[in-house]
């Protein structure tokens, strides 16, 4: 079969010169998937995530280790802005709006990679708010003011803004209500049938990712411990118990 899009081999994080939280995570996200990376609070999501797209801290001193290959080349050293420009960009967890920017403007902020012009963001910018319409009706609002869930859509609109084909979402139904959760998974997974977009996830909220997710992959305290394809994931007895809430 096809070498997969994005390869994470057995990568570890050390942070501040001394906390080893990532102890060895390897992963892999085929072209065209929707794979869903879980586990509790602080088993170490984000970190993966930051790994993946160089949004750790070396100069503090995180130091991270191993490799990871992305359209079969080695990415590891690249700054985040220049995988940006190969395709791959984060989500970060907290949305991380401009708060004192209109939505549009937000929007318009994940197009500074690009060196096409003007006439081609302008039709992405129709097509972010052809999936986010609740985004078109609000783009003069500052985005400090608008809700959770139209800050959340607002970020993964920047982030389609870049033209990219990988998304890491952090935890996108942090701090919103099941139904608003369910609109942007819906939202994901059009993006992902239409536009193609492949997609790694970190979400506590196990249910819903693996809903939507083809694969997954469980961390604990740094670790893999298990992982396969949702719907065997959502069958199997430890994940019910520990992570469905299904006793
Ligand atoms: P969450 O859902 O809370 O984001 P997570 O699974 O994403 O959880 P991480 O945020 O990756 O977990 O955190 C993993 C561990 O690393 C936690 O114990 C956390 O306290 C620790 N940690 C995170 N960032 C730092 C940092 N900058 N310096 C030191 N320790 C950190």
């Amino acid at each position: 079969s096809a070498a997969p899009l994005l390869t994470v081999n057995n990568i570890e994080v050390i942070y501040n010169h001394v906390i080893l939280v990532l102890k060895g995570v390897s992963l892999q996200l085929p072209k065209g998937g929707i794979v869903a990376l879980l586990g509790a609070n602080g088993a170490g999501k984000t970190t993966t995530l930051k790994a993946i797209s160089n949004l750790l801290r070396a100069e503090r001193g995180d130091i991270t280790k191993g490799h990871i290959d992305y359209h079969g080349e080695r990415v590891d050293q690249l700054s985040p802005s220049a995988l940006v420009k190969k395709g791959l960009i984060q989500v970060m967890e907290g949305r991380h709006c401009f708060g004192h920017l209109t939505i549009e403007e937000n929007l318009l902020t994940g197009a500074y990679t690009r060196s096409d012009g003007g006439k081609a963001i302008d039709q992405d910018l129709e097509k972010v708010y052809s999936y986010f319409p609740r985004l078109k009706v609000r783009r003069k609002s500052q985005a400090g003011y608008t809700s959770g869930g139209e800050q959340q859509m607002t970020a993964i609109g920047r982030a389609l803004m870049s033209n990219p084909d990988t998304i890491l979402l952090d935890e996108p139904s942090m701090g919103l209500a099941p139904q608003l959760v369910e609109e942007i998974f819906e939202i994901v997974h059009r993006l992902n049938k239409d536009m193609g977009v492949s997609f790694l996830i970190a979400e506590q909220n196990t249910n819903m990712a693996l809903r939507y997710a083809d694969y997954g992959y469980i961390l604990e305290n740094g670790r893999i411990v298990m992982d396969g394809p949702a719907e065997k994931l959502r069958e199997n007895s430890d994940v019910k118990e520990f992570y469905l809430g299904l006793g």
